[in-house]
Protein backbone atom coordinates (compact mmCIF):
# COMPACT_ATOMS: atom_id res chain seq x y z
CA UNK A 1 0.00 0.00 0.00
CA UNK A 2 1.66 3.65 -1.34
CA UNK A 3 1.45 5.71 1.77
CA UNK A 4 1.20 9.53 0.77
CA UNK A 5 1.02 11.79 4.15
CA UNK A 6 -0.30 14.94 2.47
CA UNK A 7 -2.98 12.96 1.46
CA UNK A 8 -3.43 12.00 5.47
CA UNK A 9 -3.33 15.83 6.69
CA UNK A 10 -6.43 17.55 7.37
CA UNK A 11 -6.55 19.85 4.05
CA UNK A 12 -6.65 23.15 5.40
CA UNK A 13 -3.90 22.89 7.57
CA UNK A 14 -1.43 22.90 4.77
CA UNK A 15 -1.95 26.90 4.77
CA UNK A 16 -1.79 27.21 8.24
CA UNK A 17 1.02 28.91 9.32
CA UNK A 18 2.05 28.40 13.34
CA UNK A 19 3.28 30.59 15.62
CA UNK A 20 6.89 31.85 15.11
CA UNK A 21 9.50 32.75 17.86
CA UNK A 22 12.78 34.30 17.79
CA UNK A 23 13.29 32.10 20.88
CA UNK A 24 14.33 28.87 20.27
CA UNK A 25 17.35 29.84 18.38
CA UNK A 26 18.78 32.51 21.16
CA UNK A 27 17.77 29.96 23.71
CA UNK A 28 20.82 29.98 26.62
CA UNK A 29 22.34 32.67 25.17
CA UNK A 30 22.48 36.41 26.64
CA UNK A 31 20.11 38.46 24.91
CA UNK A 32 17.73 41.43 25.53
CA UNK A 33 14.57 39.50 25.58
CA UNK A 34 11.67 42.70 24.66
CA UNK A 35 10.14 40.18 21.94
CA UNK A 36 7.63 38.33 23.87
CA UNK A 37 5.87 40.44 26.46
CA UNK A 38 7.49 38.82 29.47
CA UNK A 39 7.82 40.33 32.73
CA UNK A 40 12.05 41.08 33.45
CA UNK A 41 11.80 40.19 37.23
CA UNK A 42 11.23 36.49 38.48
CA UNK A 43 11.93 32.97 38.74
CA UNK A 44 9.56 31.39 36.13
CA UNK A 45 9.32 35.10 34.38
CA UNK A 46 10.45 33.73 30.77
CA UNK A 47 8.91 31.44 28.26
CA UNK A 48 10.42 27.77 28.30
CA UNK A 49 12.04 26.29 25.52
CA UNK A 50 9.04 25.34 22.61
CA UNK A 51 10.96 22.49 21.15
CA UNK A 52 12.54 21.15 24.32
CA UNK A 53 16.30 20.22 22.73
CA UNK A 54 18.07 18.59 25.85
CA UNK A 55 14.94 17.01 26.73
CA UNK A 56 14.21 14.91 23.40
CA UNK A 57 18.14 13.92 23.28
CA UNK A 58 17.92 12.38 26.60
CA UNK A 59 14.75 10.46 25.19
CA UNK A 60 16.14 9.33 22.15
CA UNK A 61 18.62 8.41 23.62
CA UNK A 62 16.96 5.89 26.67
CA UNK A 63 14.73 5.12 23.57
CA UNK A 64 17.16 4.55 20.56
CA UNK A 65 15.49 6.65 18.17
CA UNK A 66 17.05 9.59 16.59
CA UNK A 67 15.89 13.11 18.05
CA UNK A 68 14.66 14.77 15.00
CA UNK A 69 11.69 11.48 14.92
CA UNK A 70 10.60 12.73 18.45
CA UNK A 71 7.91 15.32 19.33
CA UNK A 72 6.69 15.79 23.17
CA UNK A 73 3.43 16.55 24.15
CA UNK A 74 1.96 17.95 27.76
CA UNK A 75 1.14 14.21 28.83
CA UNK A 76 1.08 11.93 25.90
CA UNK A 77 -2.62 12.87 26.62
CA UNK A 78 -2.17 16.03 24.22
CA UNK A 79 -1.12 14.23 21.85
CA UNK A 80 -3.85 11.77 21.31
CA UNK A 81 -6.11 15.09 21.33
CA UNK A 82 -3.59 16.27 18.74
CA UNK A 83 -3.48 13.51 15.86
CA UNK A 84 -7.69 13.54 15.86
CA UNK A 85 -6.69 17.69 15.14
CA UNK A 86 -3.77 16.84 12.29
CA UNK A 87 -5.67 14.15 10.76
CA UNK A 88 -9.80 14.03 11.59
CA UNK A 89 -11.82 16.70 10.09
CA UNK A 90 -14.86 16.72 12.61
CA UNK A 91 -18.62 15.66 11.43
CA UNK A 92 -16.67 13.54 8.84
CA UNK A 93 -13.71 11.27 9.58
CA UNK A 94 -13.34 8.38 12.05
CA UNK A 95 -11.17 6.86 14.30
CA UNK A 96 -10.79 3.00 14.85
CA UNK A 97 -10.14 1.94 18.36
CA UNK A 98 -10.32 -1.52 20.64
CA UNK A 99 -12.88 -2.15 22.91
CA UNK A 100 -12.14 -2.08 25.67
CA UNK A 101 -9.46 0.27 25.04
CA UNK A 102 -7.85 3.66 26.82
CA UNK A 103 -10.84 5.56 27.28
CA UNK A 104 -9.77 9.08 26.13
CA UNK A 105 -9.48 8.03 22.71
CA UNK A 106 -13.00 8.09 22.32
CA UNK A 107 -13.53 10.92 24.60
CA UNK A 108 -11.27 13.08 22.58
CA UNK A 109 -12.81 12.27 19.40
CA UNK A 110 -16.28 13.40 20.86
CA UNK A 111 -14.57 16.43 21.54
CA UNK A 112 -13.59 16.86 17.99
CA UNK A 113 -16.70 15.68 16.92
CA UNK A 114 -14.88 13.07 15.20
CA UNK A 115 -16.78 9.29 14.86
CA UNK A 116 -15.48 6.46 16.26
CA UNK A 117 -15.70 3.04 15.28
CA UNK A 118 -14.90 0.05 17.50
CA UNK A 119 -13.14 -3.32 17.24
CA UNK A 120 -14.72 -5.50 19.53
CA UNK A 121 -11.58 -7.64 21.38
CA UNK A 122 -12.19 -11.60 21.71
CA UNK A 123 -12.13 -13.09 25.23
CA UNK A 124 -8.73 -13.18 26.23
CA UNK A 125 -8.82 -9.37 24.96
CA UNK A 126 -6.62 -9.85 21.49
CA UNK A 127 -7.71 -8.57 18.16
CA UNK A 128 -9.07 -11.09 15.83
CA UNK A 129 -7.72 -10.85 12.39
CA UNK A 130 -10.38 -11.53 10.70
CA UNK A 131 -12.72 -9.07 12.40
CA UNK A 132 -10.23 -6.09 11.87
CA UNK A 133 -9.30 -7.07 7.84
CA UNK A 134 -13.23 -7.33 7.12
CA UNK A 135 -13.78 -3.93 9.25
CA UNK A 136 -10.50 -1.82 7.79
CA UNK A 137 -12.46 -3.02 4.08
CA UNK A 138 -15.27 -1.28 4.79
CA UNK A 139 -14.10 1.18 7.01
CA UNK A 140 -12.87 5.18 6.67
CA UNK A 141 -11.42 5.12 9.28
CA UNK A 142 -8.29 7.96 9.12
CA UNK A 143 -6.48 6.73 12.52
CA UNK A 144 -6.67 3.45 14.45
CA UNK A 145 -5.42 3.29 18.08
CA UNK A 146 -3.93 0.41 19.66
CA UNK A 147 -2.32 0.15 22.66
CA UNK A 148 -0.19 -2.72 23.94
CA UNK A 149 -0.24 -3.38 27.17
CA UNK A 150 -3.61 -2.25 26.74
CA UNK A 151 -5.33 -0.12 29.30
CA UNK A 152 -7.64 -1.31 31.14
CA UNK A 153 -7.31 -5.49 30.40
CA UNK A 154 -3.27 -5.23 30.97
CA UNK A 155 -2.41 -7.79 28.19
CA UNK A 156 0.06 -6.83 25.69
CA UNK A 157 -1.48 -7.17 21.70
CA UNK A 158 -0.67 -9.97 19.65
CA UNK A 159 1.07 -9.40 16.33
CA UNK A 160 0.68 -5.90 16.57
CA UNK A 161 2.81 -5.48 13.31
CA UNK A 162 -0.31 -7.20 11.11
CA UNK A 163 -2.34 -4.48 12.10
CA UNK A 164 0.05 -1.49 11.05
CA UNK A 165 1.13 -3.09 8.03
CA UNK A 166 -2.85 -3.67 7.18
CA UNK A 167 -4.20 -0.38 8.05
CA UNK A 168 -4.22 2.42 5.44
CA UNK A 169 -4.37 5.39 7.43
CA UNK A 170 -2.24 6.39 10.82
CA UNK A 171 -1.33 3.68 13.28
CA UNK A 172 -1.38 5.03 16.83
CA UNK A 173 0.59 2.22 18.97
CA UNK A 174 0.08 3.56 22.44
CA UNK A 175 2.71 2.11 24.67
CA UNK A 176 2.12 4.41 27.94
CA UNK A 177 3.36 0.69 30.36
CA UNK A 178 5.63 -0.48 27.90
CA UNK A 179 8.70 -0.47 30.30
CA UNK A 180 6.51 -2.70 32.17
CA UNK A 181 6.65 -5.60 29.74
CA UNK A 182 8.76 -7.78 28.51
CA UNK A 183 7.61 -6.95 25.17
CA UNK A 184 9.82 -5.06 22.65
CA UNK A 185 8.81 -1.35 21.61
CA UNK A 186 7.01 -0.75 18.30
CA UNK A 187 9.65 2.38 18.07
CA UNK A 188 12.08 -0.55 16.21
CA UNK A 189 9.43 -0.59 13.54
CA UNK A 190 9.63 3.12 12.42
CA UNK A 191 11.75 3.08 9.82
CA UNK A 192 9.46 0.39 8.05
CA UNK A 193 5.95 2.52 8.36
CA UNK A 194 5.79 6.09 7.44
CA UNK A 195 1.84 5.70 9.04
CA UNK A 196 3.07 4.84 12.34
CA UNK A 197 3.10 7.06 15.65
CA UNK A 198 4.47 5.32 18.64
CA UNK A 199 3.38 7.33 21.92
CA UNK A 200 4.93 6.93 25.19
CA UNK A 201 4.85 8.73 28.25
CA UNK A 202 6.80 10.08 31.41
CA UNK A 203 3.93 9.24 33.44
CA UNK A 204 3.87 5.45 34.53
CA UNK A 205 6.70 3.76 34.54
CA UNK A 206 9.19 6.70 34.70
CA UNK A 207 6.60 8.22 37.66
CA UNK A 208 6.28 11.70 36.32
CA UNK A 209 2.96 11.94 36.24
CA UNK A 210 3.06 15.68 37.52
CA UNK A 211 5.43 16.58 35.51
CA UNK A 212 3.15 15.88 32.30
CA UNK A 213 5.39 14.60 29.44
CA UNK A 214 4.22 12.98 27.01
CA UNK A 215 6.46 11.01 23.95
CA UNK A 216 5.93 11.02 20.22
CA UNK A 217 7.94 8.89 17.87
CA UNK A 218 7.07 8.77 14.01
CA UNK A 219 8.74 9.31 11.08
CA UNK A 220 10.72 13.20 10.25
CA UNK A 221 7.59 14.08 8.50
CA UNK A 222 4.85 13.23 10.91
CA UNK A 223 6.58 14.61 13.92
CA UNK A 224 7.30 17.96 12.23
CA UNK A 225 3.72 18.30 12.16
CA UNK A 226 3.00 17.81 15.67
CA UNK A 227 6.08 20.02 16.48
CA UNK A 228 4.33 22.98 14.11
CA UNK A 229 1.01 22.17 15.31
CA UNK A 230 1.60 21.76 18.79
CA UNK A 231 0.88 24.95 21.46
CA UNK A 232 3.97 26.86 21.29
CA UNK A 233 5.41 25.96 25.15
CA UNK A 234 3.50 23.12 25.57
CA UNK A 235 6.36 21.28 28.42
CA UNK A 236 6.74 23.75 31.12
CA UNK A 237 10.78 25.06 31.72
CA UNK A 238 10.14 23.33 35.29
CA UNK A 239 9.20 19.79 33.83
CA UNK A 240 11.44 19.95 31.37
CA UNK A 241 14.35 20.61 34.23
CA UNK A 242 13.10 18.28 36.69
CA UNK A 243 12.54 15.50 33.70
CA UNK A 244 16.02 16.11 32.68
CA UNK A 245 17.33 15.94 36.34
CA UNK A 246 15.23 12.65 37.19
CA UNK A 247 16.07 10.97 33.45
CA UNK A 248 19.57 11.77 34.25
CA UNK A 249 19.25 9.17 37.50
CA UNK A 250 18.30 6.29 35.29
CA UNK A 251 19.21 3.02 37.14
CA UNK A 252 16.76 4.56 39.96
CA UNK A 253 13.87 4.68 38.01
CA UNK A 254 14.49 1.69 36.63
CA UNK A 255 15.13 -0.02 39.73
CA UNK A 256 11.84 1.29 40.74
CA UNK A 257 10.54 -0.47 37.70
CA UNK A 258 11.86 -3.59 39.18
CA UNK A 259 10.24 -3.52 42.43
CA UNK A 260 6.88 -2.52 41.41
CA UNK A 261 7.15 -5.73 39.20
CA UNK A 262 8.10 -7.70 42.22
CA UNK A 263 5.50 -6.54 44.23
CA UNK A 264 3.08 -7.30 41.51
CA UNK A 265 3.82 -11.02 41.94
CA UNK A 266 3.26 -10.07 45.56
CA UNK A 267 -0.11 -8.79 45.19
CA UNK A 268 -1.00 -11.27 42.40
CA UNK A 269 -0.32 -14.44 45.21
CA UNK A 270 -2.14 -12.13 47.68
CA UNK A 271 -5.19 -11.43 45.82
CA UNK A 272 -5.60 -15.37 44.55
CA UNK A 273 -6.05 -16.20 48.03
CA UNK A 274 -9.05 -13.52 48.26
CA UNK A 275 -12.41 -15.10 48.32
CA UNK A 276 -14.65 -12.42 46.04
CA UNK A 277 -11.67 -12.55 43.40
CA UNK A 278 -12.97 -14.38 40.40
CA UNK A 279 -10.30 -13.93 38.06
CA UNK A 280 -6.98 -12.11 37.92
CA UNK A 281 -6.27 -11.30 33.89
CA UNK A 282 -2.87 -11.51 32.55
CA UNK A 283 -1.38 -8.40 33.01
CA UNK A 284 2.28 -7.10 31.02
CA UNK A 285 1.29 -3.53 33.10
CA UNK A 286 1.41 -2.15 36.60
CA UNK A 287 -1.90 -2.99 37.23
CA UNK A 288 -4.49 -6.30 37.36
CA UNK A 289 -7.53 -6.11 36.06
CA UNK A 290 -9.67 -8.20 38.16
CA UNK A 291 -13.27 -9.63 38.05
CA UNK A 292 -14.88 -10.12 41.32
CA UNK A 293 -18.28 -11.48 42.31
CA UNK A 294 -19.38 -7.82 42.74
CA UNK A 295 -17.41 -5.56 41.63
CA UNK A 296 -19.67 -2.47 42.69
CA UNK A 297 -19.81 -4.07 46.37
CA UNK A 298 -15.61 -4.48 46.73
CA UNK A 299 -15.23 -0.72 44.67
CA UNK A 300 -17.25 0.83 47.14
CA UNK A 301 -15.79 -1.11 50.75
CA UNK A 302 -12.45 -0.41 49.51
CA UNK A 303 -13.73 3.06 49.04
CA UNK A 304 -15.59 3.28 52.41
CA UNK A 305 -11.92 2.34 53.93
CA UNK A 306 -10.34 5.39 51.27
CA UNK A 307 -8.93 2.79 49.06
CA UNK A 308 -9.51 4.09 45.68
CA UNK A 309 -9.53 1.81 42.49
CA UNK A 310 -11.11 2.18 39.27
CA UNK A 311 -14.45 0.19 38.08
CA UNK A 312 -14.15 0.03 34.45
CA UNK A 313 -15.83 0.09 31.36
CA UNK A 314 -19.33 -0.47 30.84
CA UNK A 315 -18.07 -3.62 28.73
CA UNK A 316 -15.92 -5.05 31.84
CA UNK A 317 -18.96 -6.38 33.79
CA UNK A 318 -17.48 -6.97 37.38
CA UNK A 319 -14.22 -5.79 36.79
CA UNK A 320 -11.53 -3.42 38.29
CA UNK A 321 -9.19 -2.25 37.34
CA UNK A 322 -6.09 -1.96 40.59
CA UNK A 323 -2.68 -0.05 40.28
CA UNK A 324 0.14 -1.56 42.11
CA UNK A 325 1.11 0.67 44.46
CA UNK A 326 4.20 -0.05 47.06
CA UNK A 327 4.67 -2.72 49.99
CA UNK A 328 2.48 -1.12 52.30
CA UNK A 329 -0.85 0.34 49.66
CA UNK A 330 -0.76 -3.12 48.76
CA UNK A 331 -0.92 -5.22 52.13
CA UNK A 332 -3.50 -2.56 53.25
CA UNK A 333 -5.68 -3.28 50.15
CA UNK A 334 -5.14 -7.05 50.64
CA UNK A 335 -5.73 -6.90 54.46
CA UNK A 336 -9.44 -4.66 53.61
CA UNK A 337 -10.05 -7.36 50.72
CA UNK A 338 -10.02 -10.32 53.15
CA UNK A 339 -11.69 -8.39 55.40
CA UNK A 340 -14.96 -7.91 53.30
CA UNK A 341 -18.21 -10.07 53.54
CA UNK A 342 -20.36 -10.49 50.87
CA UNK A 343 -23.87 -10.78 51.86
C1 LIG B 1 -2.01 6.90 31.41
C2 LIG B 1 -2.19 6.67 29.96
C3 LIG B 1 -1.91 7.68 29.01
C4 LIG B 1 -1.77 9.12 29.38
O1 LIG B 1 -0.61 9.47 29.85
P1 LIG B 1 -0.20 10.99 30.08
O2 LIG B 1 1.13 11.04 29.41
O3 LIG B 1 -0.13 11.13 31.55
O4 LIG B 1 -1.18 11.91 29.46
C5 LIG B 1 -1.97 7.39 27.67
N1 LIG B 1 -2.35 6.17 27.26
C6 LIG B 1 -2.65 5.20 28.12
C7 LIG B 1 -3.07 3.88 27.61
C8 LIG B 1 -2.60 5.43 29.49
O5 LIG B 1 -2.97 4.46 30.34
Amino acid sequence: MEFNLNNKVRPHLAGVKSYQTLRDSYINKQAVYLDANENPFGEFNRYPDGDPIQLKKKLAEINQAKTENLFLGNGSDELIDLTMRIFCEPTKDSILIMNPSFVMYEIYARMNNVQVEKLELNSGFQLEKDLFLDTVSKSQAKVLFLCSPNNPTGNSIDDLEFYIQNFNGIVVVDEAYIEFSPEDSAVKLLNKYPNLIVLKTLSKAFGMAGLRIGVGFSSIEIASLFIQLKPPYNISSESQKLALLQLNNLEVLKNNISIILKEKEKLKLGLEGINSVVKIFPSDANFFLIEFKDAQLIYQKLLDKNILTSLRHPSLNNCLRISVGNADENSELLKVLSEIKES
